[in-house]
């Protein structure tokens, strides 16, 4: 008898002929991926670079910062997005010189800011936890900060929560570390993990990222509204700052305002934007009206 779903004829090779064809395609890509990564890493080309996404003081419309985000320029494949190319990154052990490599840009990009009189503004970077929990994390950080001759209290790492659940003393003494020399520390994605209000008490971060999620809820229910605002007060009695991330409408602005979220980033503001458009950027213009 033949079994059919969707169309696909499971009992004839031609499915089948398919399937390792569509599996073929993504390891040859992934194998470009690697390739050109390796290859930046090894000659500096620059396949991969940072965009800069600005973070606003909400209360007073004043730039504080950006978030530095990894962008692929494939010579083969054209733009990979850091969701694809991070991941390769992770599993081809490639994670580690190319997180160094990110947070070298970074700093460089952090004295260009202070030389050009924004000594004030810091620049957050995302780690993966697979740097995390890396015996030379540490070390290559206060390289990066050391050689490129910023102040550390400029410098930001965001991570995430996931990497907390099987690490958490090791990562949270060494989170305190980075604290000790002046690092700020970011809980990126919040709300979306599994710790969540569990631990915040205990963690060693300076701020909570709000996850874009819960600003895309804001003004669809009552109870979501409660639910973001919670978490807003909440990481307060904490002596947290908040950032929300992805804001994008005025309505989430403003009820961001009034529920005395601290910091915003999203396209409501600006898109994550190259190096020297960001130079641009606070030279015209380095605040917004938010009331
Ligand atoms: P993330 O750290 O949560 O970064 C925020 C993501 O939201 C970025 O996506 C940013 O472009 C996007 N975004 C910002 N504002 C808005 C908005 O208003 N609306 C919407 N829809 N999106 C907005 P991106 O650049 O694609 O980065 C995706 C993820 O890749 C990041 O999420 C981060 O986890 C990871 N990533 C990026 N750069 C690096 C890196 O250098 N190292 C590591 N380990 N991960 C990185
Ligand atoms: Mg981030
Ligand atoms: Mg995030
Ligand atoms: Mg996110």
């Amino acid at each position: 008898a033949t079994i059919s779903l969707d169309n696909v004829d499971l009992n004839t090779g031609k499915s089948h002929m398919y399937f390792s064809r569509a599996m073929a395609e993504k390891l040859h890509r992934e194998d470009i991926i690697e390739k050109e990564i390796s290859m930046c890493l090894e000659n500096g080309t620059d396949a991969i670079y940072l965009n800069y996404q600005p973070q606003l003081h909400l209360a007073t419309g004043r730039v504080v910062g950006f978030e530095a985000l990894a962008r692929m320029r494939s010579g083969e494949l054209g733009n990979v997005s850091p969701a694809e190319f991070i991941d390769v990154a992770e599993r081809k052990q490639l994670i580690i010189p190319l997180g160094n490599l990110v947070l070298k840009k970074a700093c460089a990009f952090l004295a260009v800011l202070e030389s050009r009189g924004y000594s004030e503004l810091r620049v957050a970077v995302n780690v993966s936890g697979i740097q995390l929990i890396h015996e030379g994390f540490g070390s290559s950080v206060m390289e990066a900060v050391v050689d490129s001759g910023i102040r550390s209290e400029n410098l930001e790492l965001e991570i995430t929560e996931s990497v907390l659940l099987d690490n958490f003393a090791a990562v949270n003494k060494s989170l305190k570390d980075f604290q000790e020399n002046g690092i700020r520390i970011a809980l990126d994605d919040f709300g979306t993990g599994y710790s969540s209000f569990l631990r915040l008490n205990e963690l060693n971060v300076n701020y909570l990222k709000l996850d874009r999620y819960f600003v895309s809820m804001v003004a669809t229910s009552d109870r979501n509204d409660y639910i973001t605002s919670d978490i807003i007060s909440m990481a307060h009695k904490f002596d947290l700052e908040v950032i929300a991330e992805g804001v994008e409408t005025v309505i989430q602005r403003d009820f961001l305002i009034e529920n005395g979220c601290d910091i915003m980033q999203g396209y409501l503001f600006r898109r994550p934007m190259e190096e020297a458009d960001a130079l641009l950027m606070l030279e015209g213009f380095d605040r917004i009206e938010t009331a």
